[in-house]
């Protein structure tokens, strides 16, 4: 499957997968079948430009809605939610990334102090457990820098409740190897198998359901042996996390862009077209941090993905906009590139709570406190966002009327 980071690559993708989006999603999603030369048939793979922000959910949506009826697309179309779901959740709960930080820290202090943690540990990421499914599976990670879901699942449950590893070191090798990797998905849908974010709701993996949904590979279905019973205990910690209040940006006008301004476009929007600028920047801005998500070292595949995206996106955005670009390296600081191309201003998509905010946002703060920053937010996040209070439901019951409310038909 052609993943360039491109988004030409990201457009063929979704016209290619189209048809597949409804009754047939729905019916085939949740099968394992293997990273296939021409791609999986019955899941989209987009999660890796949704991620970089090549593609916006609402074109991805609509897209669908061109298609399929809102019934038929019903299950794909939830799917796209809960990525904006887990995005508005962590921002009122950004304490929980804190805390996940600063635990696979001590997580991976105290593996480098015991030698058979470190063991264990190295023996689940390079897939010599012995427990054929999930060593397939992590090989795959690396080799492809993609699982499918139900993968996910599985390899969470098995890595914290038959390997017993701390869920942290485990969430922290998808963030270094998915192409998608996302700060609120993976840290909460680890949260979610663990039974921290549902409390005392765990997700257990069986070795019938996982052979039932990989018997479409190649070699046939993966074996599991020797999983965790049904006796295994769902995580706790001593911590609640209390929800803060959003204190979303307000919606930009063209006149907030009266003046010369720069366009940041970074990891999480590399992309000019799913913003809508309603103005032509001076200057554009590109930031690359893909090494901020781990002490550890990022994966070929995520690597290559994200700088992609981001190289990408700089030149078409130079292209469609005709101004200069320069690039904000990790080391230095932005202030002297906004003074020598004389810009004053700095318009960005929102930074969400992750990674990419905690390495951009110490040298946009003071500039935020004069006034001279201009967070782009889209019209979805900002209308799902306060729905993600606690569980999902309080989203997907709204759908419809999001949709509505975002005037995504299908008729676009
Ligand atoms: C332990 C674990 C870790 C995960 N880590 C990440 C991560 O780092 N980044 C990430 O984008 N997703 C993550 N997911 C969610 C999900 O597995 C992926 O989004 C999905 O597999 C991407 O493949 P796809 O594009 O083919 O999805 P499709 O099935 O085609 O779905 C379409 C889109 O909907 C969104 N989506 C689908 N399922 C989910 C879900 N369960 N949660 C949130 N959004 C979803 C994705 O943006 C996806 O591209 C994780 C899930 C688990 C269980």
């Amino acid at each position: 499957m052609d993943l360039t980071p491109s988004r030409e690559a990201a457009l063929a993708r979704l016209a290619t997968f189209l048809p597949a989006a409804g009754r047939r999603y729905a019916e085939t999603r949740n099968a394992d079948d293997g990273p296939a030369v021409g791609g999986r048939g019955n899941v989209s793979q987009l999660s890796p430009w949704l991620h970089a922000g090549v593609i916006g959910e609402s074109e991805v949506l609509e897209a669908v809605l061109s298609v399929h009826s809102p019934r038929a697309a019903e299950k794909f179309i939830a799917e796209v939610f809960w990525r904006i779901y887990f995005k508005g959740y962590l921002e009122q709960r950004p304490a929980i990334w804190d805390d996940y930080c600063s635990g696979r820290d001590g997580a991976l202090a105290a593996m480098e102090a015991n030698a058979g943690l470190r063991k264990a540990y190295t023996e689940a990421v390079e897939g010599r457990t012995g427990i054929e499914a999930f060593d397939v599976w992590a090989k795959e990670l690396v080799e492809t820098g993609y699982l499918h879901n139900h993968a996910r699942m599985w390899f969470a449950s098995i890595w914290i409740f038959t390997l017993k590893l701390d869920w942290r070191l485990g969430a922290d090798v998808f963030l270094r190897h998915l192409m998608d990797a996302d700060a609120a998905s993976n840290t909460l849908s680890w949260r979610w198998v663990a039974g921290l974010h549902t409390k005392g709701k765990h997700y257990l993996a069986r070795a019938d359901n996982i052979a039932r949904y990989t018997s479409g590979r190649p070699g046939g279905a993966l074996a599991a042996a020797g999983l965790a019973g049904d006796e295994a205990e769902p995580l706790s910690e001593p911590q609640d996390y209390a929800r803060r209040k959003l204190d979303l940006p307000p919606p930009v006008s063209a006149a907030d862009f009266a003046q010369p301004f720069a366009l940041l476009l970074h990891d999480e929007a590399a992309h000019h077209a799913p913003l809508a600028l309603p103005a032509t920047p001076a200057l554009l801005i590109g930031a690359a941090r893909p090494e901020a998500r781990s002490p550890a070292a990022p994966g070929p595949h995520a690597l290559t993905f994200a700088r992609g995206a981001l190289a990408g996106g700089m030149a078409e955005a130079a292209a469609a906009f005709g101004c200069p670009a320069v690039e904000w390296r990790a080391s230095e600081p932005l202030a002297p590139l906004l003074a020598a191309a004389g810009v004053e201003r700095v318009a960005l998509p929102y930074l969400p709570t992750g990674w990419t905010r905690d390495a951009l946002w110490p040298d946009l703060a003071p500039l935020a406190a004069e006034g001279r920053v201009t967070s782009l937010l889209g019209d979805i996040d900002r209308a799902t966002w306060p729905l993600a209070k606690a569980g999902f439901f309080g989203v997907a019951k709204a759908i419809d009327g999001l949709l509505a409310e975002c005037g995504i038909r299908g008729d676009g």
